[in-house]
């Protein structure tokens, strides 16, 4: 055994410290497709945040990188290794420590399962409504560390809209307390939401404060199909106009239809050019009227059939298969590169179009689905990483999509993060100012480039 890995073997204990290569091999990635795999040096598993500070002192001391890691569901490579490096993983920082049903808050340690977190407030009669796609599987301090989305994020927000306070370790050790449980709190600069979306970059995340709501007493979901994608973007334009905010407004274009329903059997309609899944909750009286509204919006704009799904049974079937779109779509070609751009709505029709003229142009199969209401895409190529041709067309085509997604005033990312996916992309879209802040800010906190260097941006 080295000698850094003795140390680590020391402060943890050893079956909390894995060297060997075919242990640390499944650390080598994430999510990400055609990412080059790097196995890590060590991957370390500690109990608490004395034994995180302690593996960040250690890994400074010996020259090694710390690339934290929840669950390893990224899709930026926010948790790739680069060489040398020790995996910090923090799934046995698991607990659930306390429903406060009084105040709405939970606090929760970051290796805590997404779903687990909504199950808990559930208990309560409360609401912890961000649901990124992966939370069955993705963890709360990934979650906070990529200020994840989710369908519901149209009405109620993104991960950062929930953070009341956290605590992260700073590389060099310390462990600082960022926030409270007031509803109002402006002592000072407001610290966490520094760290909410630093991708592992500035400081490991050990406990989370979470805000919760009142559970909302009851939820309508409405499937509406269309001959074209632009009919069902009008539609969700309509809604919009009409100031209904739905809880969740997603489409699928045929091809993820077709996969979808492949692969959950839920009963989607396959041979329509497109599906509005839209979702209103609340109190019982708005909660009809909003979902007569949305029908009649619907029909209006061209919907081929609305349809009401009969009991919350089918409602959640209906939802968990939406959030099955990406592994439905894995199946199809070895390699699944799923984008994440984001239009202002009003764009949102016309970015389609761009991408699936793109798509064709390159000779790339492409299926698009999204979060319709934030303006939030998912094109998906579906490709082979071992054809080096088509992964030049798939680079030349995103690079394209990037670019015309900047010229309509949206974002590289809505909620993917950055990582080392979106690394090249990120310059085009700050202006030199805002980029150098980024820059003195990780400067400032992690003088020595000890946490995930190399991620969001390199520095010079
Ligand atoms: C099928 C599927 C569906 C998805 N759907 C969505 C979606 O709807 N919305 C969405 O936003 N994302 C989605 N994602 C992406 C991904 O699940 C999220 O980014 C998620 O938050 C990552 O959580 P994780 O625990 O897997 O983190 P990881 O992938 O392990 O890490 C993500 C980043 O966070 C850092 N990190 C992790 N834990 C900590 C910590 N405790 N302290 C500091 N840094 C930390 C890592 O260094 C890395 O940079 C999806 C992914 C998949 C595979």
């Amino acid at each position: 055994m080295s000698d850094f890995a003795a140390v680590l073997s020391e402060a943890l204990g050893a079956p909390h410290v894995l060297t060997a290569p075919e242990d640390v091999l499944p650390y080598a990635f994430d999510g990400t497709a055609a990412l080059k795999r790097q196995a890590p040096a060590a991957v370390v598993f500690p109990g608490d945040a004395a034994q995180v500070a302690a593996v960040l002192r250690i890994a400074r001391a010996h020259g090694a990188p710390v690339v934290p890691r929840g669950s390893g569901t990224g899709l930026s490579g926010g948790s790739v290794p680069m060489p040398g490096a020790v995996v910090l993983c923090l799934q046995r920082l698991n607990r659930l420590l306390e429903v406060d049903a009084r105040n709405h808050t939970l606090l929760a340690e970051p290796g805590v399962i997404t779903q687990q977190i909504d199950e808990a407030a559930a208990a309560h009669g409360l609401f912890y409504p961000p649901d990124p796609g992966s939370l069955k599987i993705s963890t709360i301090g990934g979650n906070v560390a990529h200020n994840s989305g989710g369908l519901r994020g149209l009405k109620y927000g993104v991960t950062r809209d929930y953070i009341m306070g956290l605590e992260v370790v700073l590389p060099d050790g310390a462990i600082a307390w960022l926030g409270s449980k007031c509803v109002k709190d402006v002592a000072g600069y407001s610290l966490r939401d520094l760290f909410i979306g630093s991708e592992g970059t500035l400081g490991v995340i050990t406990k989370i404060l979470l805000k919760l709501i009142p559970r909302p007493a009851t939820r309508a979901t409405l499937l509406a199909t269309y001959p074209s994608l632009e009919l069902a973007a009008a539609t969700v334009s309509a809604i919009i106009a009409a100031r209904i905010i739905p809880c969740t407004l997603e489409f699928l274009d045929q091809t993820t239809l077709r996969c979808v329903e492949d692969y959950a059997q839920v009963g989607l309609p396959t041979n329509v050019g497109a599906l509005l899944l839209i979702e209103t909750d609340g109190h019982p009286v708005v909660v009809e009227e909003e979902a007569a509204r949305i029908a009649d919006l619907a029909r209006s704009h061209g919907a081929l059939e609305v349809r009401r799904a009969a009991d919350p049974a089918e409602a959640s079937r209906l939802a968990a298969a939406r959030r099955n779109a990406f592994s439905a779509l894995a199946r199809l070609r070895p390699t699944t590169i799923l984008e994440d751009v984001t239009v202002p709505r009003s764009e949102l029709a016309a970015m389609v179009r761009f991408v699936e003229d793109t798509a064709r142009r390159h000779q790339l199969q492409v299926a698009t689905f999204g979060h319709a209401g934030d303006g939030n895409l998912h094109p998906t190529f579906l490709t082979d990483e071992r054809d080096p041709a088509a992964m030049v067309r798939v680079e030349t085509a995103l690079a394209e999509i990037v670019a015309e997604t900047l010229r309509r005033g949206g974002t590289i990312t809505g909620e993917h993060g950055v990582g080392l996916a979106k690394k090249s992309f990120l310059p085009l879209q700050r202006d030199p100012a805002s980029f150098a802040l980024l820059k003195t800010i990780k400067r400032a906190l992690d003088p020595s480039n000890l946490l995930n260097p190399g991620k969001i941006f390199d520095l010079d």
